[in-house]
């Protein structure tokens, strides 16, 4: 049997379209976000879908464990999952700052420290975090966004030198626009009307598909090769 791969965030948008490639690779998977009924829908075989809390270390911990007794240890984790809520910095909710700063930032934590340290032991295995564009430059609007994803930046820049050594490989990729729902917990419309604006004035962002082939090409690379980061957007988005 192929080696097991977990993805956060797997109930929709890219990280169901990441779950959808795994298995037709034949991996085995775990996936896991809040929502378990859009994961039990896709259906794949050799699956187990776990509703947790990312920002939970210790529910994110027992789920990997349980499917490394059903599966064998993971050799590929993905951590997807995420939130993206634009707001004016003078007007915005402290807790809206404080819940993507718990998805985005904690969420990938918990993701890692389940996986790492067996990784290290075994001399093998790679993680890969989902940033963004934003974690390399700044948007108007999207300032704690933009926080969280610069951190998941330098987090994997730094990690990935700490574990080298250890033959694990710590991936970033950085996509741009992705045709999602992500935009649609801003709880601003006018800043929902105004991204979708943009959105079709490039005709669309990236089919999430595009996501999901360019971390299967990174992972498929031999482990001695480390596509540190990938940054990638629809030809037609120029910012
Ligand atoms: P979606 O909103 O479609 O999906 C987000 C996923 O994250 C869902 O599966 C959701 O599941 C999960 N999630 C959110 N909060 C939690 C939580 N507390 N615990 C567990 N899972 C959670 O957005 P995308 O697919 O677009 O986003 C995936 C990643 O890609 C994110 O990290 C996002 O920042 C990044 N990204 C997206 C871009 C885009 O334009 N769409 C561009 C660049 C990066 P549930 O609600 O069931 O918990």
């Amino acid at each position: 049997m192929k080696k097991l791969v977990v993805i956060t965030g797997a109930s929709g948008g890219i990280g169901s379209a990441i779950a959808r490639k795994f298995s037709e690779q034949s991996h085995p998977l775990l996936l896991l976000a809040r929502k378990l009924e859009p994961m039990q829908a896709l259906e794949l075989p050799n699956s187990l879908s776990i509703a947790v809390d990312v920002a939970d270390h210790d529910a994110v911990k027992a789920a990997v464990t349980k499917a490394e007794e059903q599966f064998g240890p993971v050799d590929l984790m993905v951590n997807c999952a995420g939130l993206m809520l634009l707001g004016h910095p003078e007007s915005q909710a402290f807790s809206e700052w404080s819940d993507m700063i718990d998805v985005n930032i904690k969420g990938v934590l918990a993701g890692t420290a389940a996986v790492l340290k067996g990784m290290t032991e075994r001399k093998t295995g790679t993680i890969v975090n989902i940033s963004s564009t934003a974690g390399r430059k700044t948007y108007d609007l999207h300032s704690v966004y933009c926080g969280t994803k610069f951190a998941v930046h330098a987090i994997t820049d730094a990690m990935r030198k700490e574990v080298s050594g250890s033959n694990v490989r710590i991936i970033v990729i950085a996509p741009a626009m992705v045709e999602t729902g992500l935009v649609s917990h801003t709880t601003d419309p006018q800043i929902v009307k105004d991204y979708n604006s943009w959105r079709n004035d490039i005709h669309g962002g990236l089919p999430p598909e595009a996501v999901a082939d360019a971390i299967s090409y990174a992972y498929n690379l031999p482990q001695s090769v480390c596509m540190r980061e990938i940054v990638i957007a629809k030809t037609a988005q120029g910012d």
